[in-house]
């Protein structure tokens, strides 16, 4: 079975602000080495448990945190920008996916570095309902055909993923998030084997196809709030945006992966205002 593994920072062990995640910043050698150790950790319990082959994409910022160095000789990895698919770039390429080190949607409480792709998203709704990361990447996997088995992070993260794709759905959390910029942690020892024991408990259920597929009822509709008009402004001009408020715009579309192309270039112009 091949395994793909997309691997953010935000959520790894020990890690509790954007300053441990940027590169640049005085934390982050700090970041990408818990990025590390966690994604070393679903590796080889992977490995142990059935995984053929593993794609693994540095999901996080410019997506070149990771050092292809020591890894299994059966680990491959996607590493930095840009990529049409972004977070779940090659996803397609496998059987299962696993989301590593992830975060929770932006809004969310006691949740460490709550965000939805940036910091300037304010709410996205797919289909009615409210994501952020794991459930817009889980819709694009699930419209690939490809199930979520794993999600890895803090608490939040946890039970969002768990609210969004059901009990069939393993999770570990290596943290419990305060606030935004707190949490209560575990050591590495520790937190490396609940994910080489949650990877196993995963891959048990992707083998014997348990693992769940988040498909949504086409025509996939998205909206997409910002924190300031401006950022909207700015973004409106994407073909196939229609602006429903001052800070939101939305987008139709049958293909799950031109929606996604939809909304990752709004954030884009967004960005630039
Ligand atoms: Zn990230």
């Amino acid at each position: 079975m091949n395994v793909y593994v997309s691997c953010d920072m935000e959520g790894a062990t020990g890690v509790v602000g954007f300053d441990q995640v940027e590169p640049g910043s005085a934390g982050y050698s700090f970041g990408r080495a818990m990025q590390r150790h966690d994604l070393l950790a679903v590796v080889h319990a992977a490995l142990e448990a059935g995984a053929t082959r593993i794609l693994v994409n540095d999901a996080h910022w410019n997506m070149n945190n990771l050092d292809p160095t020591g890894l299994p000789t059966s680990v491959e990895l996607c590493s930095g920008s840009q990529k049409v698919l972004s977070m779940v770039e090659g996803a397609d390429e496998c059987q299962v996916a696993f989301f590593v080190c992830y975060h929770a949607m932006a809004g969310t409480e006691k949740a460490v570095t709550d965000h939805t792709m940036s910091r300037i998203v304010h709410d996205v709704r797919l289909n009615g309902r409210r994501v952020g990361e794991t459930g817009i990447n889980a819709a694009v996997c699930g419209f690939l055909g490809v199930p979520v088995a794993l999600v890895t992070g803090d608490q939040a993260v946890c039970l969002e993923a768990e609210s969004l794709l059901g009990e069939a759905l393993v999770t570990c959390a290596v943290k419990e998030g305060r606030s935004a910029s707190a949490a209560r942690l575990l050591p590495p020892e520790r937190t490396a084997s609940l994910l080489r024991e949650a990877t196993c408990r995963a891959m048990e259920r992707a083998l014997s196809g348990k693992a769940p597929l988040f498909s949504l009822q086409s025509p996939y509709r998205m909206e997409l709030e910002f924190s300031r008009s401006s950022q909207c402004d700015a973004a409106c001009i994407v073909p196939g945006s229609r602006r429903f408020s001052g800070r939101g715009l939305m987008a139709e579309n049958e293909d799950m992966l031109e929606l996604y192309r939809w909304f990752r270039s709004a954030v884009n112009l967004a960005e630039s205002a």
